[in-house]
């Protein structure tokens, strides 16, 4: 399957229709899928608490369910910017590999940090 037909299959179980306005900007759909997102990554992380604080074992069927609702919620996001998921990825290291040229590396990381001086200012 290709991204471009996941989304297609993902967008048939999309009802399309809001009970909110939205924006030029920010069309429903948009607010839709960065609502899913955000909750679904809630979903993913009550399943890590329950195994690190409960002791329960970590249900990785449940985990990957949780993944692939948030991919859905990730195809509606792609769906309301007419981007695909190889667009988006190609964008994503394409990104990486300006901020990280030779790899990541956490010293470069520490001292981008401290050059940009946020936490002095933070400190306020
Ligand atoms: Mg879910």
């Amino acid at each position: 399957m290709t991204s471009r037909e996941y989304i297609e299959q993902a967008m048939r179980t999309h009802h399309g229709e809001y009970t909110f306005e939205g924006s030029e900007e920010v069309p429903p759909q948009l607010e839709h899928a960065l609502w899913g997102i955000t909750s679904e990554s809630g979903e993913m992380a009550d399943l890590i608490k329950k195994a690190k604080i409960h002791g329960k074992t970590l249900d990785t069927v449940e985990l990957i369910g949780e993944a692939g609702d948030m991919m859905w919620y990730f195809a509606l996001f792609c769906d309301a910017l007419d981007i695909s998921f190889e667009d988006l990825w190609d964008k994503n290291i394409r990104k990486l590999q300006a901020r990280f040229p030779e790899g990541y590396d956490n010293q470069e990381m520490l001292e981008k940090t401290n050059r940009s001086g946020e936490r002095e200012e933070l400190e306020k």
